[in-house]
């Protein structure tokens, strides 16, 4: 499928990703068309292909984070009952999925990326920084990228006009493959909420399945499995010399 989805530009990419059925929904595409891969991946941008970024770490296939936002779609996108969207991007990387998700989260929404290495923190916002738009995503507080341990998801105050106690994540994405679903991720979702997570099937990790995670506004939690996968893995951050 990949390489019959690849372009020699942004817009030939997202349309072919549209043609074969990946991404299906309008809004959806017209975010993806908004944001220039090639301000995040360092080299062949418009392949659908994964490619490494230093660090161990991959931006992932535009296929990948086309099927990620399809998932968490209604969570995502602002409505009456929540006009203002919280994004929690765990592992952001490169910034590209944390962008398009900004994309979609509309003027009042928030969208975090968090990264346990420095390093990698520096450059999803170095690479916002080299568009207008993600520079206004930034300046003005609607994106930012935060340094810390994913696994135990972030405590994020709420912002002037949420109600008080309006912490937690309407959307959690992660972006690397955990061990478990750690319990803080849930206990930070909102209700309604929506993780989208792939999970080890093995202790080795050569196995990864994919989880949809919902929470109804009662707060009950509903586990699905949808497809399986090959991310690199949520860890420890590495150890400085
Ligand atoms: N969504 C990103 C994926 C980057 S790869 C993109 O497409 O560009 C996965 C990322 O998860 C790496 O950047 C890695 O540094 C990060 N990561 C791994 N373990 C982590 C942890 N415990 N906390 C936060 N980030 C973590």
């Amino acid at each position: 499928m990949a390489w019959r989805c690849s372009g020699t530009s942004n817009s030939e990419l997202i349309e072919k990703m549209w043609h074969n059925g990946l991404i299906t929904d309008p809004r959806v595409k017209q975010a993806f068309l908004k944001v220039d891969r090639a301000n995040y991946a360092p080299a062949m941008p418009y392949e659908d292909s994964p490619q490494a970024i230093g660090h161990a770490a991959t931006i992932s296939a535009p296929h990948m984070h086309a099927s990620a936002v399809e998932h968490v779609l209604p969570y995502l996108i602002p409505s009456e009952e929540n006009p203002a969207p919280r994004v929690l991007d765990v592992g952001s990387g490169s910034g590209y999925l944390t962008h398009v998700m900004a994309e979609l989260a509309g003027p009042r929404g928030l969208v975090v990326g968090l990264e346990h290495i420095q390093e990698l923190r520096d450059l999803g916002e170095a690479n916002m920084r080299k568009s207008s738009e993600g520079r206004d995503l930034l300046d003005s507080g609607r994106v930012k990228f935060l340094l810390g341990d994913g696994r135990l998801g972030l405590e994020e105050p709420p912002r002037e006009g949420e109600e008080q106690g309006g912490t937690g994540w309407h959307v959690i994405h992660v972006g690397a493959s955990a061990k478990e679903v750690h319990q803080q991720l849930l206990d930070q979702l909102r209700a309604p909420g929506c993780i989208f997570i792939p999970v080890d099937d093995d202790s080795a990790g050569f196995a990864q399945t994919v989880w949809r995670i919902t929470k109804d506004e009662a707060g009950e939690v509903t586990r699905k499995r949808l497809f399986g996968v090959r991310y690199v893995p949520l860890t420890d951050a590495p150890k400085r010399p």
